[in-house]
């Protein structure tokens, strides 16, 4: 089975988004990059192989001034990318056809509403709106012309967003066609977003309408869409056929940063639980679970393990795994080789 690496390499960005999970605060350039000698050693050291699924995030890891050496390394060792980007620099046409040179590649880009102005003023950057689509538009057009990309427009549940979904989605199936799918993402809730939380912060509950409105849409349209990183049960019934397969093993994820990867040697291995009240869930070693800070806001009462198995359990979307945000990262030195281990922050 591929295995799933991510890694963040660089802090910097090229917007300064209301919901940013990405808390570096300053400090030098060399702190807030990965360097690409660091990367490719960890590419050794973690056994990446030909098949396994690598995360490149940030930050905005398209400004890395190093970030086509990341794709080259993944390339050597034929190592699948999953970009992570706002997609601001996917307008630029030689930027764009140079990534086509390290495909395939899946590309994951956020939408945070139809509205320029909106999606502007969430993301800090005026013409972010303009440059995102035109981009997007751009790796579709090239989808279409053959280039291996695989292509997820994101949309994210949190307050300001929830009531923009169904309206995004209608304007990228309109304006695009059926070369790409949709994921709906919770919202990670870390500093910058509690800061912000009375217009970011808002319970699966309440949004459920919106949500479940907007995933017919984008079905009824012929779209596919992930519903991956959501806490399976807050699923309605009839979109479960959209859930991923069952495990029976915790999938595990491993995590590299440029500020603490080899850091923390206390750091031990844990699995992926995100409750304890998950642990009679079928789904518990499949199911990203609740972050634990929103159950540390709205409590458990959305947890309601899932303990009969969907009939006719297929994914109607096979999008990359992606990773648990919660994880930590580690590394911890074993018998003179580096050994990798996964740190999740279990809630209290
Ligand atoms: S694009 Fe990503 S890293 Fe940049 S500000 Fe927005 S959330 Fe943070
Ligand atoms: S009970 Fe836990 S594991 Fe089960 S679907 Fe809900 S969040 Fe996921």
């Amino acid at each position: 089975m591929p295995e799933t690496y991510y890694f963040n390499i660089t802090y910097a960005c090229n917007s300064c988004c209301i919901f940013c999970a990405a808390n570096f605060q300053g400090g030098s350039r060399r702190l807030a990059d990965m360097q690409p000698a660091q990367f490719r050693f960890l590419l050794h050291e973690a056994d990446v192989r030909a098949g396994d699924q690598v995360v490149i995030n940030g930050g905005e890891p398209t400004v890395h001034p190093d970030f086509f050496e990341f794709l080259a390394a993944l390339r050597e060792r034929q190592a699948y990318p999953i970009l992570f980007t706002n997609g601001v620099r996917l307008h630029e046409q030689a930027f764009t056809a140079k990534l086509a040179q390290y495909s395939p590649m899946n590309i994951r880009v956020p939408f945070f509403s139809a509205r320029p102005q909106l999606h502007d003023r969430l993301t800090g950057r005026a013409d972010n709106f303009a440059k995102t689509l035109a981009g997007f538009a751009q790796i579709v057009g090239m989808r279409s012309q053959g280039v291996p990309f695989e292509i997820e427009a994101k949309l994210l549940l949190c307050k300001a967003t929830y009531l923009e979904n169904r309206t995004t989605a209608a304007l990228l199936t309109e304006r695009f066609p059926n070369l790409f799918y949709f994921s709906i993402n919770p919202l990670l809730i870390y500093d910058k977003v509690m800061r912000n939380k009375d217009r970011l912060v808002e319970s699966f509950s309440r949004m459920r309408e919106a949500t479940e409105s907007t995933i017919d849409l984008i079905l009824s349209r012929h779209f596919l869409v992930s519903l991956d990183l959501l806490p399976f049960c807050v699923v309605a019934e009839r979109h479960r056929a959209l859930l991923p397969p069952l495990r029976n093993v915790p999938h595990r994820r491993w995590y590299f940063d440029p500020r603490s990867t080899t850091a923390d040697p206390e750091a031990r291995m844990t699995e992926q639980f995100c409750s304890e009240h998950c642990l009679p869930c079928l789904y518990c070693h499949t199911c990203k679970g609740f972050y634990p800070e929103y159950l540390e806001l709205f409590g458990h009462a959305e947890v309601q393990p899932i303990v009969q198995e969907h009939r006719g359990d297929q994914p109607l979307c096979c999008s990359a795994e992606p990773f648990r945000a919660t994880v930590a990262p580690k590394t911890e030195p074993s018998g003179g080789k580096r050994r990798f281990v996964v740190t999740a922050r279990l809630p209290g």
